[in-house]
Order: C-alpha cells, then sequence, then structure tokens
C-alpha cells in the first residue's frame, strides 16, 4: 500500500513576480529551489513520496477576511502593469497580481488535500511571501499574507476550531499577529531578531481582549544557532502548543535565518531547518493528527534556501523513529541563554512552560 504523500505546491506563475532588478527577493529564489525539488524527486527511493499540487485563485471575497476590498482592489489594478512602487521596498511587475492570487489560493489547495486525506503534510513554494502584508497595507515585500488567509480557510470552510501559526522566518510577522491579535482561535509563535525590521515582536506584545496570551513572541539577538532555536522549540513551543491543542499547523517558513544570508544575522545551517521541521511535525503528530502546512516567507541566500528547503521536505517523511532519533540527539545539545530564560520567565504567566 503506497503511504499518503507529502504535497508540494508549486507554479511556474510564481517565477513571473519581479519586484525589480538587484530586489533580493527575486524570482531566483524559486527558480533555484524549484530544480532543487526536481533533483529531489528524481533521486533514489524520494519519487512516491511526494506529490506536486497546483495552486487555484483565491477569491476577492476569501481575500477580504484578511484583507480591506479598497487594497485588494489597489493590488487588482496593478494587474498588466511593467512596474509599480506600493512602499519603498515592495513592488509589482505586470504578472504580480495573478501570482499573489495563486499563493494565497495555493495554501487553500493545500488545506483542501490535506483535509480530504489525500495529504500527510504540504509546501507551499510560492512567490510573493505574506506575513509582513497588514489588513491594508503592502509592507516588507509581501502583498496578501498567505499564512493568515489559509488560517481563515481551515476554519471558515472546515470549522477548525483551533490554528496555531508558528513563524520562524528572521523577521517579525507583523501582519499575521495583527490579524489576530484579539483571537482567542488563533495562537501566533515567532521567533525573531530584535529588535530589527519591521519593529514589532517585542516580548510584551501578547494580544489583546479575548487573545490576551495568544500571541507569543520570542524576541532574539543575532547569532542563535541550531541548538538555540531546538532549546526554544523544546522548552517553548511544544508545550504551549500542547495547552493549545490546535486542529492544524501552519508555519511561515522563512529561511533569512541561515547563516550566510545576507540580509539576516543568525546562525542556523541547512541541517537546522530539518530540525526547526522535525519540532513542528511532531508536535502535529501529537496534537492534530500530523497536519501542518509550510509556507515560503524569506530566505535570501540560495544555495541556503534551496537547502533549507530540501531539509524540511525531507523531514516531512520522516518515521517515528527517526524523528524521535534526530530530536533526541538535538536535546543533548540544547543549552538555556538569557533571551529564552526571559521569554520563559514572562510567558509563564500565560501557559505551564516554567
Ligand atoms: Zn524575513
Amino acid at each position: 500500500m503506497q503511504s499518503v504523500p507529502t504535497l508540494i505546491l508549486k507554479d511556474p506563475i510564481f517565477i513571473q513576480h519581479d519586484p525589480g532588478p538587484s530586489h533580493p527577493e527575486s524570482p531566483h529564489r524559486l527558480e533555484t529551489i524549484y530544480s532543487g525539488v526536481t533533483a529531489l524527486l528524481e533521486s533514489e527511493g524520494y519519487g512516491g513520496e511526494y506529490r506536486i499540487i497546483a495552486p487555484r485563485d483565491a477569491t476577492m471575497e476569501e481575500l477580504s477576511w484578511n484583507h480591506h476590498p479598497d487594497y485588494i482592489q489597489r493590488i487588482a489594478r496593478t494587474s498588466g502593469i511593467d512596474h509599480y512602487q506600493l512602499d519603498p521596498d515592495t513592488a509589482t511587475s505586470a504578472r504580480s497580481w495573478e501570482a499573489a492570487i495563486k499563493a494565497a489560493g495555493g495554501v487553500f489547495s493545500l488545506i483542501d488535500r490535506l483535509m480530504d486525506g489525500q495529504g500527510r503534510n504540504g509546501f507551499a513554494l510560492v512567490r510573493p511571501p505574506g506575513h509582513h502584508a497588514e489588513r491594508d497595507r503592502a509592507m516588507g515585500f509581501c502583498l496578501f499574507n498567505n499564512v493568515a488567509l489559509g488560517a481563515h480557510y481551515a476554519m471558515k470552510i472546515y470549522g477548525l476550531k483551533k490554528v496555531v501559526i508558528i513563524d520562524w522566518d528572521l523577521h517579525h510577522g507583523n501582519g499575521t499577529q495583527h490579524s489576530f491579535y484579539s483571537s482567542d482561535s488563533v495562537l501566533y509563535f515567532s521567533t525573531h531578531q530584535f529588535p530589527y525590521y519591521p519593529g514589532t515582536g517585542a516580548l510584551n506584545e501578547v494580544g489583546q481582549g479575548d487573545g490576551t496570551g495568544f500571541t507569543v513572541n520570542v524576541p532574539l539577538g543575532a547569532g542563535k544557532d541550531d541548538s538555540d532555536y531546538s532549546a526554544i522549540f523544546s522548552q517553548l513551543v511544544r508545550p504551549v502548543v500542547h495547552e493549545f491543542k490546535p486542529d492544524i499547523i501552519l508555519v511561515s517558513a522563512g529561511f533569512d535565518i541561515y547563516h550566510r544570508d545576507p540580509l539576516g544575522g543568525m546562525a542556523v545551517s541547512g541541517r537546522g531547518f530539518g530540525l526547526l521541521a522535525a519540532h513542528v511535525l511532531k508536535m502535529a503528530r501529537e496534537c492534530c493528527s500530523g497536519r501542518v502546512i509550510f509556507c515560503l516567507e524569506g530566505g535570501y541566500n540560495l544555495a541556503g534556501l534551496r537547502d533549507g528547503v530540501l531539509e524540511v521536505l525531507k523531514a516531512c517523511r520522516y518515521s517515528r523513529e527517526k524523528m524521535d532519533k534526530i530530536l533526541d540527539r538535538a536535546r543533548t545539545a540544547e543549552k538555556s541563554f538569557r533571551e529564552l530564560d526571559s521569554a520563559i520567565s514572562f510567558h509563564s504567566r500565560y501557559w505551564p512552560v516554567a
């Protein structure tokens, strides 16, 4: 019997979004990832483990779950225009609108397949990225908030009650945080370099009203490596996720924490991304029948980006034994450090982490 595959969502349209010459969020990012994926699928022993799927378009109504109708129209009007500057570092090209509605729609396509049992887990290999996109504003290379829209979709269409979003991108996902700041249905967890772009993500930004405690920020100084991130996932993410008991986990997977990333100051290795993915996949196995969708955010060193994505895809196929072995081995190298100690002590007022 063939096992349920890991779904890889990709499409040539995502390479057509071009924010301009010498922009770090370049079409080469996905060209490099896609050729790495092709090589992985052709390599011995991996062919049957994955299935490539295509995205659908997100509709205007679906986009309005997270974005203002005037803002959606503003992006739609860029269609066919060679270059349109939305903010100092965010721009569109003629086909960016098409790419953007398929990036969000692609996350919906993955959720559909996971919910009807055709996929074990999945990775949306899309551009433009999403986690900086606000309700009425493009910023930080992002147009629509793919992961936030995915959370809305899972709750509205499938009636899921609780969604965890884990954001390990170098940057804080201001847009995602703001989307669910007053909600106790979506738990937003972010590790990020701080202080840094976009400026949000302080420890005391915890949500408001019913959402108080359901935003968990872990601001970090530069230089954090695989075992530092592993310690955060073991000592903070894991107990919080277990207490919250999500129905699905969405990951804002940014690869700009790679040690050679030109925009970042972190020290994660290619293998480190497989380790982070293993942490998430194990939590999902324990809490929500393994339902995890990784969504591509940042990552600007092309080799690091490709290797990181491939490590995540390989982790999606780990057996229970292999996953436990990797996590057990990582645990022996985990040590506490100042920012983790502060985050644990701070968030212990909301979660059983101390
Ligand atoms: Zn980033």
